[in-house]
């Protein structure tokens, strides 16, 4: 496969903002580099066990942070370059007017576009994808690897393919957090926006009685549905086409998705419906920005707020009915 890589040099300050940015255009696969966020994980490899720092990547980073973008090159795509290069300029002249404040330094802006075939690509990624803790009891390992459970971990074995989850983005491990937390044995779980099923094999391995998982990319059902089996949580736990939650026929003490603000907000709506009394909605994808906004949402549709929990950008919001 062709992609086009874009390259934009930013500062720490000026990442959330480009972010935001990328999302409104439909750009939400990115990747982020921040010395700063790096030092943070560093930090965290005492209390959580991250394993997945080798000497290479901490000598290959630069100090500068980065937000990249990979897109399949097509047609479409190219003009998503424009787009790009015209949300560089708005922030410029934001930068420059005043608008996020009179000391606001989003760095140089300038854009790296590549384009390039995906060999190299296609399996970069692996290397950053190390066996990792992600919760309390839940340990997250690529197929390709091997781990030494010496301390009784619940594994999670995953290959998301060209699916979304592989528990180290910090919205899926907020999830398995809460998921660990507010889980009960013998819970039902329906897990909306299921990706690569990782949220669906955790709540399996937590000993929910019932899972069903739907994903309206038909692609993740079916790597969703390998994932389950490779777990051997196929007996408690399926996945299916599905949009949120129309059309689906079931109750659970547990809802989680992790899908994106406005996403979470629509499925709020509806969700109520699907949930067992004294029920948990677990919801993220969510910015920190958008955490007031959506959790506002929440509490007009009936909800009571129960735990909020960030991680960097990114929250995910516990609720109860
Ligand atoms: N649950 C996984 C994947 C999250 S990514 C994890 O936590 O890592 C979000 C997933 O939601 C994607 O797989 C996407 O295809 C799916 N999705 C997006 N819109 C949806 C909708 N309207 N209904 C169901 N799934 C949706």
């Amino acid at each position: 496969m062709k992609y086009i890589a874009m390259n934009i040099e930013t500062s720490s300050a000026g990442i959330e903002a480009l972010i935001t940015s990328l999302m409104e255009v439909g750009i939400t696969d990115v990747v982020v580099e921040d010395p700063r966020d790096f030092e943070e994980l560093m930090d965290k490899k005492q209390s959580y066990d991250w394993d997945y720092v080798d000497e290479d990547l901490v000598a290959s980073m630069s100090d500068v942070p980065k937000v990249t973008i990979y897109l399949e090159d097509t047609e479409e795509n190219r003009r998503q370059i424009h787009n790009v290069e015209a949300i560089i300029e708005n922030l410029k002249s934001a930068v420059a007017s005043g608008l996020y404040g009179e000391a606001a330094d989003f760095g140089t802006l300038a854009l790296d576009v590549k384009f390039d075939d995906d060999t190299e690509w296609k399996d970069k990624w692996k290397e950053f994808f190390k066996p990792a803790r992600i919760s309390d009891n839940i340990v997250v390992k690529p197929t390709w690897e091997t781990y030494d459970n010496k301390d009784g971990y619940k594994v999670i074995e995953i290959d998301p393919g060209m699916a979304f989850g592989t528990g180290t983005h910090e919205t899926t491990s907020l999830c398995v957090k809460m998921l660990d937390k507010y889980q009960k044995e013998s819970d039902k779980v329906l897990d909306v926006g299921c990706g690569s099923g990782i949220l669906s094999i955790a709540a399996a391995l937590l000993g929910a009685k019932d899972v069903l998982g739907v994903d309206i990319d038909p692609i993740a059902v079916e790597v969703a549905v390998e994932n389950l089996e490779l777990n051997k949580v196929n007996d408690v736990a399926r996945a299916q086409y599905g949009d949120l939650t129309k059309g689906i026929d079931y109750k659970a003490n547990i809802v989680v998705a992790n899908l994106m603000a406005d996403l979470v907000m629509m499925l709020s709506g509806d969700v109520a419906k699907h949930m067992e009394p004294n029920g948990y909605f677990i919801s993220s994808g969510i910015l920190v920005e958008k955490e007031e906004v959506v959790a506002n949402h929440l509490r007009e549709q009936g909800f009571e707020i129960v735990e909020i929990k960030e991680d960097g950008l990114w929250c995910a919001i516990v609720a109860t009915i």
